[in-house]
């Protein structure tokens, strides 16, 4: 193989074999966790060409492609254990191991067998709803991929049999995977280790010995769905194995992946010689345009991807599921619609008012349309409400994010007037040709007011977090509340959780991404909540409330946060209307955008259109 060679991986279906999705789903029996293949690339002669089309582009542009069979074969994907046969009659599950793992395939819902037992080590058995296939099946399935034009094979089995009947009867380079474990446990639910043990390592190492000289590739899967809860910057835990393995002198290609999102660093590891590849795909949804920018020397301009998970369904609960990405509000959309924002004829004077995340994806955007654009920040520096990333550790990603498009609005020459306030008057006395509101939010009013001394708001919880002592009580739950616990149980507090609402957590908000501040709070032993109380006084640090029963009952604290949700400046938004010919609202201050995702999105169709 090349050096720097990049392979791509191809899937052409998401689960193995033949099992159709079902006309309608049926959340109720959690079947909307099952990952179904409808092979329909194969039945259907357009998809059909199109993939095969890409296949040869993909040669053109000298790189080899993967057959990507990780959903397969429940063994395919799952072991630690190289040369144990795993296979099951279906389900997704591997048979009866020595107990101590994790579920074989959770729902369990494959056609035709039961669920069986568990896979040694704690690994996870197949996809749910992955059915299994036999040593055959598996060689007529990698001959039929080499037929088609891929080059490379991701094993469908563990067992080594198959590996060694594969490689005698193909030419394509045979790739492993290696299993090291999700960060949340999922008989527990507690959060794992961000790096792995000693005797994890070990154990890594034997079985990549196993594989030397059957095996060409070691892909090295550990962390499900990393972000900045689960993953030390700069550290993603599968390079540990990779290293390991690397040390051991093993002759096998090395390629970790699970947080490999920044092109620096994984320049880094491999130029240092921790490992010879490394795995990604998160990134390129974040930014299509990655390769083209690396190749060009410019890293600094390729978006980070946050690792929050949104392009794997904003809920895994709730529909809708519709591909987005918070970083690239372009992800997703068909090509019809963009090809609706051409680039305007004529250059534009503009203002935007505002250097949150809204106010700085607009302002970028309008400039690279050619428009010659001003931004106002009444506060002395550009981030809005995403400044909160700078006082936590465990939120790295979204700083990561913030420098980026701080970055970005210097470099593009947006002329950035900071500790100035944007009013009508001084809006229309410029005389713009288009004004752009993205003046965000404020903290909603509570009728419990803060005093900086025992009682905080949510923000003052970040930016004066050293004044907080040990014992806080946050007043208000839901996705932002309880990543300040999450984040607070990681820092040493003990977190108790005072909320009107009967859930901590809305189902729209559970995705893949709160998994890891869920497991954080729901295994802490500092961590308790109340739900359906009221907040009836707060006094010298006592919080006196009635629980769900009527009772009343009081929790005594260091300090006490509150968090009434987020009141969008929309009635100062709108003084700015007459202020310009074209006056558009985006972002937080809309009322309608109340994330980063929904606020960077709102910005991208705004901006397009001036
Ligand atoms: C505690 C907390 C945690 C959060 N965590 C997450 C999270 O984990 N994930 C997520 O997706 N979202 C999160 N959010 C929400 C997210 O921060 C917002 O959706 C996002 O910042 C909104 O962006 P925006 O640019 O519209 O507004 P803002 O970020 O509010 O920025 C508005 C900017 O406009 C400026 N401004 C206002 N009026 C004027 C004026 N007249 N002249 C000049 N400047 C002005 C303000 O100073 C501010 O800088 C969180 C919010 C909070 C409060
Ligand atoms: S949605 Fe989040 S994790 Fe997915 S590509 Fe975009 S930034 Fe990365």
């Amino acid at each position: 193989m090349a050096k720097n060679a990049a392979i791509v991986s191809v899937s052409t279906s998401y689960a193995s074999s033949n099992q159709k999705a079902p006309a309608k789903m049926d959340f109720a029996n959690d079947n909307a966790f099952n990952h179904y293949s409808d092979r329909t690339w194969e039945d259907t002669a357009l998809v059909y060409n199109y993939v095969n089309e890409m296949i040869d582009d993909i040669h053109y542009q000298g790189s080899l492609i993967l057959f990507a069979g990780n959903t397969g074969n429940p063994g395919g994907r799952t072991s630690d254990e190289v040369g144990r046969l795993v296979r099951s009659a279906g389900g997704g599950t591997a048979p009866g191991g020595a107990g101590g793992g994790a579920p074989g395939g959770a729902a369990g819902q494959g056609p035709g067998g039961p669920s069986g037992g568990a896979a040694p080590g704690g690994m996870p058995g197949g996809m749910p709803g992955t059915p299994a296939m036999t040593d055959d099946e598996i060689l007529a399935d990698a001959k039929g991929y080499e037929n088609k034009g891929y080059d490379v094979y991701q094993l469908r089995s563990t067992s080594l049999e198959v590996a060694k009947k594969v490689r005698d009867a193909t030419n394509l380079i045979l790739l492993a995977r290696y299993n090291g474990g999700a960060n949340v446990d999922l008989f527990t639910a507690k959060p794992v280790p961000s790096q792995p043990t000693d005797a994890e390592l070990e154990k890594a190492v034997e079985q990549a010995r196993k594989l030397e000289g059957v095996v060409d590739i070691l892909w090295i899967r550990v962390d499900e769905h990393p972000n900045a809860w689960s993953q030390d910057k700069g550290r993603p835990k599968a390079l540990a194995y990779a290293e390991a393995i690397k040390k051991a002198g093993i002759k096998i290609i090395t390629c970790p992946s699970g947080g490999f999102h920044n092109p620096l660093e994984n320049d880094e590891f491999i130029a240092s010689g921790k490992t010879d590849m490394v795995g990604m795909t998160a990134p390129f949804f974040a930014d299509p345009e990655l390769v083209r920018k690396l190749k060009e020397g410019r890293a600094d301009d390729v978006v980070p991807c946050l690792g929050c998970q949104i392009c794997h369904g904003i809920s895994m609960i709730n529909p809708p599921w519709y591909a987005t990405c918070t970083v690239n509000p372009t992800w997703g959309l068909p090509p019809y619609q963009l090809k609706g924002f051409t680039k305007p004829a004529i250059s534009k004077k503009v203002a935007v008012i505002g250097g949150g995340p809204a106010g700085m994806k607009a302002a970028l955007i309008a400039a690279e349309r050619g428009h010659k654009v001003t931004m106002y920040e009444k506060d002395a520096t550009l981030g809005g409400l995403l400044k909160i990333s700078d006082e936590s550790k465990w939120r790295w990603n979204y700083k990561d994010l913030k420098e980026f498009f701080i970055h970005q609005v210097n470099k593009a020459g947006i002329n950035v007037k900071l500790n100035t306030a944007a009013t009508p008057e001084t809006i229309k006395a410029a005389k713009y040709d288009a004004v752009m509101v993205a003046t965000g939010s404020d903290l909603a009013e509570s009728e419990w007011k803060t005093d900086g001394v025992k009682v905080f708001s949510i923000l003052d919880a970040y930016f004066k977090k050293d004044k907080l002592g040990k014992n806080v009580v946050i007043i208000g739950a839901g996705k932002f509340g309880m990543e300040l616990a999450a984040g607070m149980l990681k820092d040493g507090h003990k977190v108790t959780v005072i909320a009107s609402a009967q859930g901590l957590l809305a189902p729209e908000t559970l995705s893949h991404d709160m998994e890891k501040p869920e497991a954080i709070y729901r295994s802490s032993s500092d961590f308790s909540s109340v739900l359906g109380a009221k907040v009836k006084d707060i006094s010298e640090g006592k919080v006196t409330y009635t629980d769900s029963k009527g009772e009343e009952k009081s929790v005594q604290a260091d300090s006490i946060v509150i968090w009434p949700g987020l009141r969008p400046r929309m009635d100062e938004a709108q003084k700015f209307i007459g202020s310009a010919d074209d006056v558009l609202f985006l972002g937080g201050c809309t009322g309608t955008n109340g994330t980063v995702q929904k606020t960077i999105r709102s910005a991208f169709f705004v901006a397009s259109q001036v």
